[in-house]
């Protein structure tokens, strides 16, 4: 069998048994806007346009990329995380090395997950990483009980809303990417989390007037926030917006 087959077929399954299922308690929609990796125009483009919209969004943050270029892209600096923390975005954890999880034993995601830790603590003091996003958004049923069990809430790229019984071990997403961006698909989805009082998450990567295939323009994330404004739905960190899932 073709291995990408294999691959689909074993996120198929893994999606269709949730590790740490929550009934929702939400009684309205709410959002959250996330950045993975954090390249440098994620922190120096994407949290400007947020901050000016008085919404906080979180950064899925590999300490193996900081001061470093991956995929091309320059990524953030420590003190861009500082600067991202102290404006009371969440910065959640996207593992130190960026590996594909999948492929990692328990002990090997141990230590991974241990040096992000680490690093965090180190640059930014007292802070614990609650929100854990999958590299690649790859996951098999072993990476998501590992996972489940580290982190609060798991996320993942899988596209949809998180309504009903909402898997914490692998949330939807919807990716605001350039090789698939669709502000009317964007407005259709809103629109429908407003109806389901789901909550709705995106992700991005880079920000800029060219982005790479993963990123968007800065027009594109304004248009999300526009949308998600005019539907009177709140949008909150990931962590926030799991609390109010759980506890209503
Ligand atoms: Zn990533």
């Amino acid at each position: 069998m073709a291995p990408r087959l294999l691959t689909r077929l074993e996120g198929a399954l893994t999606r269709a048994i949730p590790l740490n299922p929550i009934q929702s308690w939400l009684t309205q929609a709410v959002a959250s806007i996330s950045f993975d990796d954090i390249p440098f125009s994620a922190a120096r483009v994407g949290a400007p346009i947020l901050e000016r919209a008085e919404i906080q969004g979180t950064f899925y943050v590999c300490g193996g990329h900081t001061g470093e270029t991956f995929e091309n892209r320059a990524q953030h600096e420590a003190h861009d995380l500082l600067a991202l923390h102290q404006a009371g975005h969440e910065i959640a954890c996207h593992t130190f090395a960026h590996p594909l999880v999948t492929k990692l034993s328990n002990t090997a995601r141990d230590q991974d997950r241990q040096a992000n830790a680490n690093f965090i603590r180190d640059t930014l003091g007292d802070v614990m990483m609650t929100s854990f996003a999958y590299p690649y958004g790859a996951v098999s049923l072993a990476a998501k009980a590992y996972y489940a069990r580290q982190f609060f809430t798991c996320r993942g790229v899988y596209r949809g809303l998180n309504t009903g019984r909402i898997d914490f071990a692998e949330l939807r997403a919807i990716g605001i990417e350039r090789r698939q961006h669709d502000i009317g698909q964007v407005r259709d989805r809103v629109a429908e989390a407003k109806e389901r009082n789901a909550w709705i998450i995106f992700f991005t990567h880079d920000v800029g007037p060219d982005p790479s295939d993963y990123g968007c323009t800065p027009q594109n994330l304004e248009d999300v926030i526009t949308t998600l404004k005019d539907a009177g739905i709140e949008t909150l960190p990931v962590k926030a917006a799991a609390a109010k899932v759980m506890f209503g």
